[in-house]
């Protein structure tokens, strides 16, 4: 793994998905250092000079792709003090400073792997999901969840994946249902399905075949992981096949 450097950015755009939730994508002052999907930067809003202590800073996942060294992308939901803050600095043009890379969330390339995303926890399986291959022999389900379906971030990358990817499923969860985004999943030419209510462990297993062999990655909330992963092991998982990327 890399050693973590800061960079300088610059804000190339923003895009506000509504419900205070937003992408933001920056174009560094220099190369980004190799990382892997599943990592995660420190992004600080505040000024920054790199003869100082570094400032308060909150931690985002790395959604653009390891192969794109010039852009990082972040997907930020207000939630307390900071993420407010950045709401109210992040315009285009302004500047950041960011340090990467960081963690240990990676997913094993050897197994099937089961990705669960709660909100803008998606954005540590983004990039991993955008660089499978049609010819992978491997399995790959995607289970996510979001307030609602214009909050189920890159979702169009997605399902341009499951047309393209055969051993790659998607199920989507949304906390109301939406009749319209379901029949649009249901007509699609390999079908994907949207349950309403948070994401439901019981309907994400009877959907992947022999899931004590499977891993499980769990992504989003410091909530949602903990009654989750307590869900799967109590389905008789093994401990070591539910991996958490924690948001504490
Ligand atoms: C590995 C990881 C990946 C994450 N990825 C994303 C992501 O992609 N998108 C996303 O929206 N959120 C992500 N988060 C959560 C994000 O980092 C914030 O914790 C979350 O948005 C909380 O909002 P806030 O910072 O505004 O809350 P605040 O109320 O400002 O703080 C929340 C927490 O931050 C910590 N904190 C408080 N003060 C400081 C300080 N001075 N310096 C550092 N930490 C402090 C404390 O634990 C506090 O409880 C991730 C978290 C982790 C650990």
């Amino acid at each position: 793994m890399s050693m973590p450097r800061k960079i300088r950015c610059v804000v190339e755009s923003i895009t506000d998905h509504g419900g205070r939730v937003y992408t933001v994508d920056l174009a560094p002052d220099g190369m980004v250092p190799s990382f892997h999907p599943g990592q995660f930067l420190h992004l600080t809003v505040d000024d920054y000079d790199p003869a100082d202590f570094w400032p308060e800073s909150r931690v985002f996942s790395i959604a653009s792709s390891p192969r794109d060294r010039r852009r990082l992308r972040v997907c930020y939901s207000v939630k307390g003090r900071y993420t407010t803050k950045m709401e109210l600095a992040l315009k285009v043009g302004s500047e950041v400073w960011v340090k990467l890379p960081y963690g240990e969330f990676v997913i094993d390339n050897a197994s099937d792997a089961v990705l669960i995303a709660g909100g803008t926890g998606i954005s540590a399986f983004t990039a991993f999901i955008e660089a499978l291959k049609p010819e992978s022999p491997r399995k790959v389900w995607l289970a996510y969840g979001a307030r609602k379906p214009q909050l189920l971030l890159y979702q169009e990358s997605h399902l341009s994946q499951l047309g393209h990817v055969p051993g790659f499923s998607v199920m989507f969860f949304t906390e109301t249902a939406d009749a319209e985004f379901t029949s649009r999943l249901a007509a699609l030419p390999k079908p994907a399905e949207c349950f309403s209510g948070p994401i439901n462990v019981a309907a994400v297993l009877a959907r992947v075949p022999e899931p004590a062999g499977k891993v499980f990655y769990l992504s989003g909330p410091p909530v949602m992981l903990s009654a989750l992963s307590a869900d799967l092991k109590s389905q008789g998982l093994p401990a070591d096949h539910v991996r958490t990327d924690a948001w504490e």
